[in-house]
């Protein structure tokens, strides 16, 4: 692992390191000791998605290795823009499901709740990558709309905070509009789906951990984890930290090629994630989005190496391999 000068983020708050994340390939390749001729890399502005790397998780990176699979996640690489790259800028239809602006609501019971507009790292596979969130998240202008639809469909049970990465909302915000959900009566389960905990551990403060420990509804925290290699002591004590105040923490992964595509790979993720407190929820197959298809696994090999997986992991620390086809009333299971 590498040892930053460079990189100040050790005893910094999360906003700080945020602001001196890496954004340009240029200085994640120097961090890491590598050519762009090395590993293909292109500008974030040549492949239409800026590159966002924070301290903490490029500290976790091998220096000098060109098939790094934290790197691979994050680096803007020339096949992205591949001439015939298959691919579409809203794989999963979610335009259609928005019944206002801010919420996707597409299963039974549980609705996504749009509350930020960008992310704390950006995944070079990410199926939002063409999102323009500016249309999609909840503006203090649209809450009150929001707030009426959930008053008005008592079927609704569960509320999802997404984005973007819902975390980068500052504690005082998640604290208000937390207060404004557990006023509504039907709603019984809060949850979370954030890839902070991995990418910036500090982001975990014991002001958010009591504020969701006091609430009222069943706290659920899905992280992101998608390499074993992500894990390290700064995020297993804020794993801790969530688990101190009675959250359920659950991992999805996105299977992809030459970075998690082996099956010593996704088990010691799932033994690891285990280790640090938290179970193995899905495992994604990549979304057909423009500019991803180098991470994409042929569906066979997925279920092959699925396969394997589960004859070498107890039940629970089997994620669930799903898709998402538009139109379906859940996740899709593959195998
Ligand atoms: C994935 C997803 C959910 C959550 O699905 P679970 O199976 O409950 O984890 C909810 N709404 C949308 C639109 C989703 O894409
Ligand atoms: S953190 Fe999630 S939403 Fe954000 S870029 Fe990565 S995969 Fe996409």
């Amino acid at each position: 692992m590498i040892s930053h000068t460079s990189l100040q983020w050790q005893s910094s708050d999360w906003q700080s390191i945020l602001q001196t994340a890496i954004r340009d390939s240029e200085t994640l390749l120097q961090a890491v000791g590598l050519t762009a001729d090395q590993v293909d890399a292109i500008s974030g502005e040549a492949a239409g998605f800026e590159v966002l790397a924070p301290g903490p998780f490029v500290s976790r990176m091998a220096f000098g290795d060109p098939r790094d699979p934290l790197l691979l996640q994050v680096l803007a690489q020339r096949q992205e823009i591949a001439p015939r790259a298959p691919g579409n800028t809203d794989p999963l239809e979610e335009q259609r499901f928005t019944p206002v602006p801010g919420i996707i609501h597409k299963y039974h019971g549980r609705v996504l709740l749009m509350s930020a507009g960008s992310c704390a790292i950006n995944c070079r596979y990410c199926f939002r990558r063409h999102t323009d969130y500016a249309d999609t998240i909840v503006t203090p202008a649209r809450l009150p709309g929001v707030i009426d639809y959930l008053e008005a469909h008592t079927e609704v049970t569960e509320v999802i905070l997404s984005g973007g990465d819902p975390l980068l909302t500052s504690d005082r915000k998640i604290d208000e509009l937390l207060s404004k959900l557990e006023a509504i009566p039907h709603l019984e389960r809060f949850r979370i789906h954030t890839r902070l905990p991995i990418v910036i551990p500090s982001r975990i403060t014991p002001e958010l951990c009591q504020r969701l420990a006091r609430s009222r509804f069943g706290v659920t925290m899905v992280v992101h984890c998608n390499h074993p290699q992500e894990i390290d002591s700064e995020v297993a004590r804020a794993i801790g930290q969530l688990r101190s105040a009675d959250i359920t923490v659950l991992n999805q992964a996105v299977l992809l090629k030459n970075i998690n595509d082996s099956v010593m790979t996704l088990e010691k993720l799932s033994t690891e994630l285990f280790r640090i407190g938290i179970l193995p929820y899905y495992l994604h197959t990549l979304d057909r989005v423009h500019g991803a298809a180098h991470f994409s696994q042929a569906l066979q090999d997925s279920k092959r190496l699925y396969q394997s997986l589960q004859a070498r992991l107890p039940g629970y620390l089997l994620p669930k391999l799903v898709s998402e086809i538009p139109g379906s009333t859940s996740k899709t299971p593959i195998y």
